[in-house]
């Protein structure tokens, strides 16, 4: 499973706190997703980040 950060996101930095395996804060204030298969041991706290993001940016492939 793959995750990526759509055009939605808002900064709150809360898929950073809860899943930083997977999720990073860019220069720009922004989230954005590891460009690589998630590892299935980080894939339990990836999908808590995606349900818990406030503006449903976080999308997976
Ligand atoms: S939880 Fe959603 S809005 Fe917040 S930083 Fe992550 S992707 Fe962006």
């Amino acid at each position: 499973m793959k995750f990526f950060v759509n055009d939605a996101c808002i900064g709150c930095g809360l898929c950073a706190s809860t899943c930083p395996e997977v999720f990073k804060m860019t220069d720009t204030g922004l989230a954005k997703a590891v460009d690589a298969e998630v590892a299935p041991d980080a894939e339990a706290s990836a999908l808590e980040a995606q349900s818990g993001c406030p503006v449903a940016a976080i999308e997976t492939v």
